[in-house]
């Protein structure tokens, strides 16, 4: 069923797709030497290791449980435990905790325990997280949707040179459709859209011939225009709703999942199968073979460029994520993750590859693009000026860093660094405070614990006094009496 369009959502702009190697098919990277596993972002625990030093492990087999809804980790190969320790990291922090596999073969499989029945269970306990960038944990974003009224299957991708999305729908659609119609079976949703920009025509043609006549999934072809693949400008143009600061899209009943992500849910509740690989655009023309490569999670983006035709001393910058949204990195040991969707070799000839900032000229074009509705030039003066609070009131943490403002900026200022640097610094506030609140709360209860112990002591030895004064003597005479007869037993 095709479907008709609610809204356009706000600001945006359209961008060249710039999508070199995205009709090729898809390869696979041969087994690297060895594996990176993260078990910390931002130097933040967010996963328990498992495993020791020297221990062999099989293909699939757990080796990090994670903390909280965090999914767990899992081999994407057979091989011996080399180290755990710190690692280059491709996030902030320069280096992470992480495991390394050295790895030996890939044709023993790890067998998991299908006794766990419940979905957001086994969707954590078989890695799924999203794969459209956020590598969100998936069992808790669809245990928060419950049964939703709307399920929006995202396969926008809607940022320039990306393209796995695209490869994957193309060469995978009846799979797709099949992981749709057994997930939908699970979640119960009351509709279920996929969407789609219609610039994609390959994945567009291949997903209708897959679709056939099924009439319980609604297939959106939008037009393209960035950044249309976020939750909420995707939920805004399909439905026409606004996702209200500060909530998600499950506040109104609508879960949205990327198509990678679909995939790897499948295969986790239908054949409980970790997600232990992923297709990643390589692309820019750093290398000479661009396209969309499957590649182990937890490779190393060296290996996987250089099975691409890698040209070091022509790249400027190697970027994990696309051009607007992705992140520089400083190291190519860094790892492959599970939101590693892209990684680009970008050089001169690749035009959103250079900035020069200039100072502001004050022209109002980065707020007519914003499509969080924010004031980006703003933003920037109060950041620069320090006043991080008057930049949060005024809407920071709604940023979504698609870096349309920056792109626009015609003095290149690269606002979106700035943005994601200031909501790093909040977060940072935001965790202290509540640490500072969290050990409050603890000295409060504990004083009032003591102080309960202390009234119940005192309320006790009072009412020992209050009923000594309130013998009747009659009675005492009694108990002395009674007492003088025991005793004079005891002395026969
Ligand atoms: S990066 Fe943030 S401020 Fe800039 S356009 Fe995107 S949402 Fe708006
Ligand atoms: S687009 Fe750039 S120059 Fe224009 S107002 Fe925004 S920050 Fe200033």
């Amino acid at each position: 069923m095709m479907f008709g369009l609610a809204k356009k959502f706000d600001g945006g702009l359209k961008l060249p797709p710039n999508k070199h190697g995205a009709e090729a098919p898809s390869r696979i990277l041969p087994i690297p030497e060895s594996l990176t596993y993260y078990l910390t972002k931002n130097i933040k625990e967010t996963h328990q290791c498992i495993v020791n030093i020297g221990e062999t492990v099989l293909f699939g087999q757990s080796i990090a449980r994670g903390l909280g809804h965090q999914p767990d980790i899992h081999a994407a190969y057979g091989g011996v435990i080399e180290a755990i320790g710190s690692k280059a990291g491709p996030y902030d922090a320069p280096e992470e905790q992480a495991v390394i596999i050295r790895t030996s073969e890939y044709k023993n499989v790890y067998k998991h325990d299908d006794k766990i029945k419940n979905k957001s269970d086994l969707l954590k306990s078989m890695g799924v997280a999203g794969m459209g960038g956020a590598a969100f944990p998936t069992g808790e974003k669809v245990q928060a949707a419950g049964a939703p009224r709307v399920w929006l299957i995202n396969g926008v991708e809607c940022e320039p040179m990306l393209s796995c999305d695209q490869c994957l729908m193309r060469e995978q659609a009846d799979k797709l459709v099949q992981a749709i119609r057994y997930l939908a079976a699970e979640i119960m949703p009351g509709r279920v859209i996929l969407a789609l920009e219609s610039d994609k025509a390959d994945a567009v043609s291949a997903m209708r011939l897959a679709l056939g006549d099924v009439t319980d999934i609604e297939l959106a072809c939008l037009p393209p225009r960035y950044p249309q693949g976020g939750e909420k400008q995707l939920i805004q143009t399909l439905l026409g709703l606004e996702v209200p600061s500060g909530t998600h899209a499950a506040h109104l009943g609508i879960l949205v999942l990327n198509v990678a992500t679909v995939m790897a849910a499948f295969d986790a509740l239908a054949y409980h199968l970790p997600l232990t690989h992923r297709l990643v655009t390589v692309a820019g023309q750093g290398v000479s073979a661009p396209g969309n490569v499957w590649v182990p999670i937890g490779a190393a983006l060296k290996d996987v460029l250089d099975f691409c035709g890698y040209d070091g001393a022509a790249t400027l910058r190697v970027t994990v994520g696309g051009p607007m949204m992705g992140r520089a990195v400083n190291s190519l040991d860094v790892a492959v993750t599970k939101g590693t969707s892209a990684i680009l070799a970008l050089t001169a000839a690749d035009e959103l590859a250079v900035y020069s900032a200039q100072p502001c000229i004050r022209c109002g074009v980065c707020t007519e693009v914003c499509p969080a509705r924010l004031q980006p030039e703003d933003m920037y003066f109060n950041i620069r000026a320090g006043r991080l609070n008057r930049t949060r009131e005024t809407g920071l943490m709604d940023c979504i860093a698609c870096g349309a403002c920056a792109y626009v900026c015609p003095s290149e200022i690269p606002l979106v660094a700035s943005f994601l640097y200031a909501q790093q610094i909040c977060r940072i506030e935001d965790e202290q405070k509540a640490r500072a609140a969290y050990i409050g709360d603890l000295v409060k209860a504990r004083d009032a614990r003591l102080a309960a112990r202390r009234s119940v002591r005192m309320g006790k030895s009072a009412s020992r006094e209050a009923a000594a004064r309130t013998v009747d003597p009659a009675a005492m005479e009694k108990v002395d009496a009674a007492r003088e007869k025991a005793r004079s037993k005891i002395d026969k």
